[in-house]
């Protein structure tokens, strides 16, 4: 275990936090007053420090401008009603973050390190976690490759981060999505499962198409067929379908999010049906038809539920059932709502305090 003196604190001398409004905070835009910093050298994660929040100098030569060996990972910090913090799941987060670690040839970071350079972090900007119903503190931990060396080869040296920003109620009109079936997000053997910078990348111009014919966001099928659905936008996509929750199973072309499972945890608690499988476009373009389509919704951390209300696939749109009939998506948002803010008992272990 890493003791606290491992982590040298350098204070800011005034907290920026008087000049945030509390109860309108724009997404992403405002940082807590701190991060944090470990670089990878020698083999070793060293000179860990939490220092104002500033930017960062690095060589014009740095791989990852270049060859984007970059990972990254999101979760939040809570308030529960009786004032302490409550972090989400971070362990999974840590976990997953290591997966990606693995495929994009970027070293560990043991767990550990993640939950005490986090936990030392928000204790520090422990005011930045809003106390209002709904608002969270987003955090951001992430590693890139720090090599001022152009050739193409894995980084010898790392940088791990974690920035922090607070985030409002995040209740997410529902949405418009378009089922892609001419680009894709990631294939078989690809890096779809890592949270790697470049996938995001690579998906903002299908998504850009999408929004000028008036959609909000992508439904992604299979690289090969375009006929298996993967995720919604950048979240997993869950369907309900004559009272079974159905959702594609996580293999090498989706990232296994960490509300997914919680969605699906909670699912299987209340006795539903549950299947996670394969599930073409055609089995629900004809559960839109025929009324057997129930609920469909992205689940992710920023929003947990985006209920979806309008489904195109080639020049039709299938206009999904009112927000309020749907008694599976409402019902678990509200069950994620009370746990994270310490109304319901966290009967999964999932906060950590
Ligand atoms: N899929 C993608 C591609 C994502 O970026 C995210 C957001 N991290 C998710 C799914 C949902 O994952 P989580 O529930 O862990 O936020």
């Amino acid at each position: 275990m890493l003791e606290t003196s491992e982590i040298s604190v350098q204070k800011v001398e005034k907290s920026k936090i008087k000049e945030v409004d509390f109860n309108n905070i724009p997404f992403g835009r405002v940082y807590s007053d701190h991060m944090f910093i470990a670089d990878y050298k020698d083999g070793e994660w060293t000179d860990l420090r939490i220092q104002p929040y500033e930017n960062l100098s690095l060589a014009p030569a740095s791989s990852v401008i270049h060859y984007g060996q970059s990972i990254f990972e999101g979760l939040k910090a809570y308030k529960t009603k009786s004032g302490e913090t409550a972090i989400f799941r971070p362990k999974a987060n840590a976990a997953r973050l290591n997966k990606s670690a693995e495929r994009m040839c970027i070293p560990e970071v043991p767990e550990d390190l993640f939950m005490h350079a986090l936990k030392e972090l928000l204790k520090l900007d422990s005011a930045w976690i809003p106390d209002q119903p709904g608002n969270s503190l987003y955090i951001r931990p992430f590693v890139f490759a720090m090599d001022d060396y152009i050739g193409i080869k894995p980084s010898d040296t790392y940088r791990f981060m974690i920035i922090t920003c607070p985030v409002s109620s995040y209740y997410t009109e529902p949405v418009k999505v378009k089922i892609e079936t001419k680009y894709t997000r990631a294939a078989e053997g690809g890096t779809g499962f890592a949270k790697a910078a470049g996938n995001y990348a690579g998906a903002l111009y299908p998504a850009r198409q999408a929004q000028k014919l008036g959609y909000h966001q992508l439904l992604w099928t299979d690289a090969k067929e375009h006929k298996y659905f993967e995720e919604s936008g950048t979240m997993n996509i869950m369907f309900v379908i004559n009272d079974t929750l159905i959702t594609p199973e996580a293999g090498s072309t989706i990232l296994r999010g960490i509300t997914r499972d919680s969605v699906l945890t909670l699912a299987r608690d209340w006795g539903m049906k549950v299947e996670e499988r394969r599930i073409t476009v055609e089995e629900v373009i004809n559960a839109a038809k025929d009324g057997t389509l129930q609920e469909a919704f992205g689940a992710g951390t920023a929003a947990t539920i985006a209920h979806i209300k309008l489904i195109g696939y080639e020049d039709t749109d299938y206009t999904l059932p009112a927000i309020e009939e749907r008694k599976f998506s409402n019902k678990v948002l509200k069950a994620m709502d009370a746990i994270k803010s310490g109304e319901a008992e966290d009967k999964f272990g999932w906060l950590h305090m």
